[in-house]
């Protein structure tokens, strides 16, 4: 195997708003930053239609189309953006080394991970054809399309029972759908949820269907295991809020992580337990995946990245 090695101040991995974001600020400070896209380049918001919660698109703008104003924006100060996916890591320096698709070898002074989170999906035929049609893994980013509305969300960990009491205060009345016969939420979340009057929960109830007009979402069809029931819900919104995977895997054994795999990060920085590697966005942060407070960590990321190199000239000079 072919292996041609470069040297770069900073390398991004990911493509989202933190990725970019990180990317404006390294290459406004002159760092040269090198991205790397992933295998989905613009991340989560290229799958999701309207966004209409990130300041200054006062109209509202299409997901893909605000992740290509941040490409554009992060381009126009120099950034290097390829498209390419991170194969392994060894972060034993600095400089640490990132292997790009199984065989480019890139030495990086300072590495920012950006690489996301991925929606848990129930794996629904029916739940891809309506993603962005009434089906959504975001509550937070579209429940307001669904003002006073009937919807349904399926989950019963704390981000099902946050976003069940979120969509109750907008919707005419919501639908959880429960597998088991309790929650696995914190008992403040459940107890928030039982006493939510709009909220009906369905338990031990599986979602057996999506179902749709073709354009948008009509109902779900759900099966009590029990009774083996079947039930339509007549709804306009399904929200799947069975839980993230944080994009992770590679960094397995370099970085520290929690149990469930998001990387671990000193508390109000971006700081990782290695010294030159920085974690922004989502895979630090299962508590508010927004598109606005990655972007917040992103350059938060890129100014410690900043601080890192000037304090190493310091010490060299
Ligand atoms: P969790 O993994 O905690 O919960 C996932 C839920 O989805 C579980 O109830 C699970 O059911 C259910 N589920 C999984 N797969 C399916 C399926 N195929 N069909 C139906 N239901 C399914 O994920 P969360 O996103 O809720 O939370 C992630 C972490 O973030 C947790 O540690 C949580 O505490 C934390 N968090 C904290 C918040 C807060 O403190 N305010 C807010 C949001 C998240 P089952 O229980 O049967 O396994």
């Amino acid at each position: 195997m072919s292996q041609e090695t470069e040297h770069v101040q900073c390398l991004i991995i990911g493509s989202g708003p933190a990725g970019y974001t990180a990317a404006i600020y390294a290459a406004r400070a002159d760092l040269k930053p090198v991205l790397y896209t992933g295998i989905v380049p613009g991340g989560q918001l290229t799958q999701t239609t309207d966004v209409e919660n990130f300041p200054g698109y006062p109209e509202g703008i299409m997901g893909p189309e605000m992740m290509e104003d941040f490409r554009k924006q992060a381009e126009r100060f120099g950034t290097d953006i390829r498209f390419g996916y991170v194969t392994s890591v060894d972060f034993s320096g600095p400089p640490h080394t990132v292997v790009i698709d199984e065989n480019k070898v890139i030495t990086a002074d300072t590495v920012i991970i950006a690489t996301g989170a991925t929606a848990k999906w129930l794996g629904l035929e029916s739940e891809q054809k309506y993603n962005g049609f009434g089906v959504s893994a975001c509550a937070v980013c579209d429940g307001f399309f669904f003002r006073n509305q009937d919807v349904a969300i399926v989950g019963a960990g704390d981000t099902a029972a946050e976003e069940a009491t979120y969509l109750a205060k907008l919707c005419n009345k919501v639908h959880m759908i429960v597998r088991r016969d309790e929650f696995r939420a914190s008992k403040a979340m459940v107890n928030r949820v039982l006493n939510t009057k709009n909220i009906e929960i369905h338990y031990e109830s599986e979602t057996q269907e999506i179902l749709g007009n073709g354009q948008t979402v009509t109902g779900v069809l759900i099966k009590n295991k029990k009774t083996g029931v079947e039930t339509t819900l007549d709804v306009t919104g399904f929200f799947v809020a069975i839980g993230h995977k944080p994009n992770t895997e590679i960094f397995k054994g370099w970085l520290d992580m929690d149990e469930t795999g998001y990387l671990i990060t000193k508390p109000g920085t971006p700081l990782t337990n290695v010294e030159g590697v920085f974690a922004s966005g989502d895979v630090q942060d299962k508590h508010y995946r927004q598109a606005i407070t990655a972007a917040g960590s992103g350059c938060m990321a890129a100014l410690e990245a900043e601080r890192y190199l000037a304090a190493k000239e310091d010490v060299v000079a």
